[in-house]
């Protein structure tokens, strides 16, 4: 800004004002009183510009400065020019913190900004929700007097943040958040939590996965392994030992196959690309062969099984996936039930929809288990489940073929009554019979 204040000016005005008060005192021949008086008049306005000044500076809510002329006008316009100079960097300031914290309030993660000391100077939306910080009540408290987890509190301490600390979310313990701490600026942090509960579950699901396939592995061919090293090492056993050992091992490669066989069908599930709508699939005559099927397995069991099917009802599908479905529930129902029990299939249309249902007058299942019942090689009785050639994954097998049918199966059970395994078809997906 131009400066118009000169030295010159000034000095002359204060001679001419002096010289003037010279005038004066010569002419009433009073010197000295006249330069006193003119000294004591220039201390006085000074004093009264800096009383204004004061005023305006710290009462006045006005922002353009008071009228003044001479060194003082210079000086309220320095003030004035000063004030707006920071007043529009200040608003530039505020847009670009505005900006900046629109940003983070966008971001997917929880974000908190933390000085040297780790006191909490700003936080996000997601941060509020997901670390339960409140807004801006927790400002300047400290984030591990907030967030108390053992963990995030060593990791707090170790201040060696370069790799990240994945733990529970304070607010909701079913929930996994991984914690980064990023350092920036002088001495300051910035604090980003993600959510990552679903790659968490994926990740324990595919260990749980690998784990228990290697697990139902290994029985059999331990078994099997240690039948053929008793056979090598002494090959003459008694006859009835090698039939026992040879049932056994029969039994045990069966399983494995089966063990394979489902595994395959689930992957072939999981990864199938077939489009549900294209292909019509006739329930009722896959019904009928399954119905063959299950009177064979019945054999020993002697259970009486009644189908009730409604012979028009045809739905668009995935024909071997159903057919997957259909035996999966009606060979369990056959399986665990106790001999002599009584057993129905339907399959019908309920309103608008189509349902399929089976329904066993069996042991039942206790309510715990149900909701897990679908989880990959869950069972509710491992040991008989094993006698059956159960693998664990029948259900699972129904429960993505439903999906991919956009179904689900629903499950009733009533412990020492029996079971009732179900689902139904969207009325899109029935074809109607030419
Ligand atoms: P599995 O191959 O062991 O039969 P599934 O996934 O088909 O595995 O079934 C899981 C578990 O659900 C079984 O081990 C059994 O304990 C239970 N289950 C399934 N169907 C029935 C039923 N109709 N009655 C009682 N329990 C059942």
């Amino acid at each position: 800004m131009y400066n118009p204040f000169s030295w010159v000016k000034s000095i002359t005005r204060i001679a001419l004002f002096y010289g003037l008060a010279m005038l004066v005192g010569w002419y009433f021949d009073a010197l000295l009183w006249a330069l006193a008086i003119a000294s004591t008049a220039l201390v006085l306005i000074n004093y009264y510009h800096l009383v204004k000044l004061n005023n305006w500076l710290w009462h006045s809510k006005k922002f353009t400065p008071p009228d003044a002329s001479g060194i003082w006008g210079y000086i309220y316009d320095g003030i004035y020019y000063m004030q707006r100079r920071n007043r529009i960097k200040r608003k530039k300031l505020g847009n670009l913190i505005r900006r900046f914290r629109e940003g983070s309030e966008s971001l997917p993660d929880a974000a908190v900004v933390l000085d040297a000391d780790w006191h909490i100077e700003w936080c996000n939306r997601l941060a509020r929700i997901e670390l339960g910080l409140n807004w801006p009540e927790d400002a300047e408290r400290r984030i591990d007097n907030l967030i108390r987890h053992p963990e995030f509190v060593k990791f707090l301490r170790n201040r060696n943040y370069d790799s990240p600390i994945e733990i529970e979310s304070p607010t909701n313990i079913s929930r996994v958040l991984e914690f980064r701490m990023m350092p920036y600026g002088e001495k300051h942090y910035l604090l980003i939590a993600r959510d990552i509960t679903q790659i968490s579950h994926v990740e324990q699901v595919r260990k749980d996965f690998v784990a228990n396939v290697s697990h139902e592995l290994r029985t059999p061919l331990t078994v099997l392994s240690g039948y053929l090293e008793m056979l090598k090492e002494s090959p003459e056993m008694p006859q009835s030992f090698i039939d026992k050992a040879f049932d056994e091992m029969g039994t045990q490669s069966t399983r494995m196959q089966s063990l394979v066989e489902q595994l395959l069908a689930l992957s072939r599930i999981e990864a199938s690309t077939e489009r549900v709508y294209e292909k019509v699939v006739n329930v009722p005559q896959v019904l009928r062969t399954i119905e063959i099927e299950a009177q064979s397995l019945n054999k020993n069991k002697g259970h009486s099984i009644e189908f009730e099917v409604d012979e028009g009802l045809q739905i668009y599908g995935v024909e071997t996936e159903l057919r997957s479905a259909f035996s999966n529930l009606i060979f369990n129902a056959i399986n665990y039930t106790p001999n002599g029990g009584k057993i129905k299939v339907c399959w019908g249309k309920e309103q608008d929809r189509a349902r399929f249902k089976v329904i066993d007058n069996g042991e039942g299942i206790p309510e715990e288990h149900l909701s897990r019942l679908t989880e990959r090689f869950y069972r509710v009785d491992k040991a008989r489940s094993r006698k059956t050639g159960g693998t664990g994954l029948g259900l699972s097998i129904v429960k993505h073929v439903l999906s991919h049918h956009n179904s689900k199966l629903e499950i009733n059970s009533d412990v020492g009554q029996g079971s009732e395994f179900s689902f139904a078809f969207a009325k899109q997906i029935i074809a109607i019979k030419e």
